[in-house]
């Protein structure tokens, strides 16, 4: 199965086990806008839990906040947001589709290491022990050739995006030889600019109205409640503010399914330091948040960091947490060492010092800010595109099964009666009873027992309890795990301990640094 099919399998399992539904779907939906069903929004608020408790429970000195997501207009001028938060957009004249020019040519680019990487596998099968990459990629003609011009082409991009010179990228494209993949022309407009804020209008009445955005980021409402944190919180720096909240870009393409949608989710933390120390936090923010997500256990060999060859001229440090979608590595996460550029952007302005008094060394500044910002639409695709495995068992019958992490699946028990009589409903319920009120536990009598370890298998459920004739005699029950497929048998006075055992994010809060 090619990664595209894998793809497309994964988003009609989405929409068919209640994951993940296109918007107002009735009406044929809206462009890059889901809802999330009955299960995915499950997955989603235990993703969020995992994130907002390792930020808030497990540092003291981070708190959390949730502003609303209309800001006083102000506040994106101060941010650059109105100026500046724009992408270079570029049409195919045949297709008419529509594409970010940088995503354009970063996908040359990918194409182009990927070229670099098939011949480099071809020589080591050929030359096999004897093989010596390194030399093998510093004279092989072909590979120089190769690398040569992606190099020349990524630095040519790097400095027009820095410059923001446009017709600079148009150029590359054409160099590039880069062709639309709907129409498969060349047929290019010139590259423009296009605001990615949402407008609309605060006020009962149109005159007298004022123009607001819809937030683009989250991080914002963090700036400017900075100063109330700090003083009603009585925080000292280094100190973190953190947020989870909706977030909205009018994105030119958007057609990787929820991974670039026009409404989305962002969990976002600023972390306030001393001016001087803020690439030392850089380096263990990194690593912290890399650490986060290796602990889903995915493989640690799924994600890589890709550090940012244009940074934003308030930035002095800034880089991607990459994940191997089936679609290629792509970004997660950022984290981004930001200056001291919002806080002193807001305090002129607002007017309003902007500033804090620091008791250790008896001065006041304007702190530097590091941030962390992760889209949990993106980390939803991450953990069911890793999740999604089709088997062939050995008795020869297929299943598709999610191995979603057990302490952020969406459901985490099915109590199954093996019959709907002899008193073994009765048993499941009171099982259930027990479970309820610390997990997310469902009942299932209807179909045979391997149709309804199916279903369970599907949605991602690590643990499935039969409850058969013998527990009339003895009080046991059969647990099934969802990977190994193993069952054993347990009395039902040990459920509430097995399960904890299994499933409680202290599983994964253990395996952070
Ligand atoms: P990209 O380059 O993919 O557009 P970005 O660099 O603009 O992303 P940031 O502004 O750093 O993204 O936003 C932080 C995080 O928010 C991203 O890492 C991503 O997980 C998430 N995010 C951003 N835009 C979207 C979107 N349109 N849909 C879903 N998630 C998004």
């Amino acid at each position: 199965m090619t990664q595209e099919e894998l793809f497309k399998k994964l988003i009609a399992h989405s929409k068919e086990y209640g994951f993940i539904f296109p918007s107002s779907e009735i009406y044929d939906g809206l462009s890059a806008v889901y809802d999330y069903g009955q299960m995915g929004v499950e997955l989603k608020n235990n993703i969020k839990k995992y994130w907002w408790d390792a930020m808030t429970k497990l540092h003291e000195n981070i708190v959390g906040i949730d502003a609303a997501i209309f800001m006083h207009p102000k506040t994106w001028e101060a941010s650059g947001h109105v100026s500046a938060f724009n992408d270079p957009l570029i049409d195919n004249r045949d297709s008419k589709k529509r594409y970010r020019a940088d995503v354009l040519i970063e996908d040359w680019l990918a194409k182009q290491d990927e070229k670099i990487e098939k011949e480099v596998e071809k020589a080591r099968k050929r030359f096999g022990e004897s093989f010596d990459e390194k030399m093998f990629r510093e004279t092989n003609p072909r590979v120089k050739e190769h690398q040569a011009k992606r190099d020349l082409m990524h630095d040519r991009m790097a400095k027009a995006l820095n410059d923001n010179d446009l017709n600079e990228l148009r150029q590359i494209i054409l160099d590039c030889e880069i062709a639309c993949p709907i129409s498969g022309t060349r047929n290019w407009t010139e590259v423009r600019q296009f605001n990615l804020m949402f407008e609309t209008k605060i006020g009962s009445v149109a005159e007298g109205a004022n123009t607001i955005y819809l937030r683009p980021e989250t991080a914002q409402g963090i700036f400017v409640n900075f100063l109330n944190v700090q003083k009603t919180g009585r925080m000292k720096i280094p100190f973190g503010i953190a947020q989870i909240g909706k977030a909205f870009r009018n994105e030119i393409v958007a057609r990787q399914f929820i991974f670039r949608m026009r409404e989305f989710e962002q969990m976002e933390m600023q972390f306030f330091v001393r001016p001087g120390e803020e690439l030392n936090w850089f380096k263990q923010w990194k690593a912290t948040r890399m650490s986060w997500h290796r602990a889903l256990g995915f493989g640690d060999d799924k994600y890589r960091f890709h550090d940012h060859d244009k940074l934003a001229h308030y930035a002095n440090a800034a880089t991607d947490i990459e994940f191997e979608f089936p679609f290629g590595f792509k970004e997660v996460e950022g984290i981004h060492s930001r200056t001291d550029f919002d806080l002193s952007q807001h305090q002129k302005y607002s007017g309003r010092k902007m500033q804090y008094f620091d008791p250790e060394t008896g001065e006041s500044y304007v702190p530097y800010v590091i941030e962390t910002s992760i889209g949990v639409d993106r980390m939803v695709l991450q953990v069911l595109s890793a999740a999604f495995t089709e088997e062939k068992l050995e008795n020869g019958e297929e299943r598709v099964v999610l191995r979603i992490p057990a302490p952020i699946a969406p459901v985490k028990v099915a109590v199954l009666p093996l019959v709907k009589k002899d008193g073994l409903p009765e048993i499941a319920r009171e099982i259930i009873n027990s479970l309820k009120f610390d997990h997310n536990v469902q009942y299932d009598e209807k179909d045979s027992i391997g149709k309804r370890y199916r279903r369970q298998d599907a949605i991602g459920t690590p643990l499935c309890v039969t409850v058969d004739h013998q527990t009339l005699e003895d009080k046991t029950v059969t647990i099934r795990h969802r990977d190994t497929m193993e069952q054993h048998r347990v009395a039902i006075a040990e459920l509430p301990a097995i399960v904890e055992s299994e499933v409680s994010l202290r599983k994964l809060f253990a395996k952070l640094v």
